[in-house]
């Protein structure tokens, strides 16, 4: 199975949950965050390998251009506009689909490679496979880094660490999920964020449960939304402070303490009711 674990923003316990999720059951773990990686504070991988990734960007042949608008029509990225005189290209909204070089009548249009990040990868501690991408300081999208790093893995089970939100960065990591795991916190807050994150995956349609972080036990907001919208509650962990201080230390708590290592088991047991 292919596992997702998604959150509404930054900060709700995704990384925790992909995190233990991964030394448990000790399949490959993608953290997709590529502009805030940090599942390898975690996993603490060995033996790492760093590979660039690139990126292509549209370069016009001011000769061969009749400036017939085409290719302006056809990118809905906005990165290549003629404009009376030229052709104008904003190669850092460019997607690399390739589709202005296809159109182009003229044939004026050719394409430059560029690095936009980098892709790691390595055993954790515990010895299974972990990759991560990073993307560089100044690019704006770093869904080619999430695309190079699916084409280039050949396992079939792997838990990603997707991007929190619901940007395209996000589309890209969840889409070639099996299954989705959104981690909330029991607030109004929490609530109108994931309420985001359940629209997203609805549109994916890949199926999904809840889990519910620094639970107080009652969590009403989540519970009557899981009601109202039959979506299933998976598993609670509780507010501890504990767990603050030894995220702070870079600790997985399955690998510290058996009462968590017995919380994540019985997600995944959760979890594994929904395999394919
Ligand atoms: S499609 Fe080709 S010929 Fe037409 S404006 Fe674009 S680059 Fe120029
Ligand atoms: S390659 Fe695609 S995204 Fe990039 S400028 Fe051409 S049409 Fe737009």
């Amino acid at each position: 199975m292919k596992l997702a674990i998604l959150s509404g923003k930054g900060g709700t316990g995704k990384t925790t949950v992909s995190s233990n999720l991964a030394y448990i059951t000790k399949n490959l773990l993608i953290d997709t965050d590529i502009e805030e990686p940090n599942s390898h504070i975690f996993l603490k991988p060995k033996d790492v390998e760093t590979t660039p990734c690139f990126t292509h960007y549209p370069i016009v042949d001011n000769e061969k251009c009749n400036l017939c608008g085409k290719c302006g029509d056809f990118c809905r990225f906005n990165a290549i506009i003629p404009s009376r005189k030229k052709v104008l290209v904003f190669e850092e909204s460019c997607h690399d689909c390739g589709g202005c070089e296809i159109i182009c009548d003229c044939k004026a249009i050719t394409y430059e490679k560029r690095e936009i990040g980098n892709i790691f990868s390595g055993k954790t501690f515990f010895g299974s496979p972990m990759k991560y991408g990073k993307l560089n300081i100044g690019e704006m999208s770093g869904v080619k880094i999430i695309k190079d790093i699916y084409s280039k893995t050949k396992e079939s089970n792997f838990i990603i660490d997707c991007p929190p939100g619901t940007s395209c960065t996000t589309v890209a990591a969840v889409e070639v999920a099996d299954f989705a795991v959104i981690v909330t916190e029991p607030s109004p807050f929490g609530l109108s964020d994931m309420k985001l994150v359940v629209e997203l995956l609805k549109d994916l349609k890949i199926p999904f449960g809840i889990i519910i972080n620094k639970s107080l036990g009652d969590d009403k907001e989540i519970i009557d939304f899981s009601l109202e919208n039959k979506i299933s509650i998976l598993g609670k962990i509780p507010f501890d402070k504990n767990i603050a201080k030894n995220y702070a230390k870079g600790e997985i708590l399955s690998h510290i303490n058996p009462k968590y290592k017995e919380i994540f088991k019985n997600i995944l047991n959760e979890v594994k009711k929904y395999e394919i």
